[in-house]
């Protein structure tokens, strides 16, 4: 049987790159979900779609095809309609887009099996907000990843910066803190702990330190 673990919290806790380096560590597959609603975000921008007309959600995806696939290295890449968008989905736009796409219900719905079969196939960690709660809810290791607002937001700031973007840090902590409300106040699949999760925070932890804390939490409890 392949080995689950749920790795959910808020944006920015760093969920993505300890994730990442942790999967690599122990040969997992990392599985990063959010990229999945930001595609379907792209789509709707694309076809100039207000996230908020369920009607006009169902026609989209009924349009559009979805996937995910992993390179050599395992590096995951998501494809709209064929097309590599990994790329384009990394920007504060498609953020908010992601965000608000993610709160309808045939969204969330439409991705539930492309989620659980990859973890069928695979030994993953798996990235997201609703992963130990709705998707794998019998994974056997659920991590909460969290961090101050402020924390997270200076990561994030930092990682875009280095990107060449032209970022304001009070725009980043707002949308931190926008989404948080977001995530955590949606009627279908709200970010939550799990029961039975392990709470890390790492407001006070470097990346190491937090890579070292979630792969020792997996070894304990696989
Ligand atoms: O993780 P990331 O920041 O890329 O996610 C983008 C958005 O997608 C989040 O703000 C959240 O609204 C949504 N999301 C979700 N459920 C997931 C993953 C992401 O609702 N499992």
């Amino acid at each position: 049987m392949s080995i689950a673990v749920a790795l959910d919290g808020p944006a920015g806790a760093g969920k993505s790159s300890i994730a990442r380096r942790a999967a690599k560590e122990l040969d997992y597959i990392y599985v990063d979900t959010g990229a999945l609603y930001r595609t379907i975000g792209l789509a709707a921008s694309r076809l100039s779609i207000e996230p908020v007309a369920s009607v006009e959600v169902d026609n989209l995806l009924d349009k559009i095809k979805v996937e995910l696939d992993f390179n050599d290295d395992g590096e995951q890449m998501v494809l709209l309609d064929g097309e590599d968008v990994s790329g384009l989905i990394r920007t504060p736009g498609a953020s908010m887009m992601a965000s608000k796409i993610s709160a309808i219900p045939q969204v969330r719905a439409y991705l539930l099996d492309l989620q659980r079969d990859i973890a069928k196939k695979n030994n993953v960690i798996m990235d997201g907000r609703d992963i130990g709660t709705v998707v794998l809810p019998n994974a056997q290791v659920k991590i909460f990843l969290t961090a101050s607002p402020e924390a997270r937001a200076k990561r994030r700031y930092k990682e875009l910066c280095e990107k060449g973007m032209d970022v304001k840090f009070d725009d980043i902590l707002n949308d931190v803190i926008t989404r948080d409300y977001n995530d955590s106040h949606r009627k279908t699949a709200p970010l939550k702990p799990a029961e039975g999760c392990v709470m890390v925070d790492t407001t006070n932890l470097d990346f190491e330190q937090s890579v070292n804390k979630i792969i020792s939490v997996i070894k304990e409890n696989v």
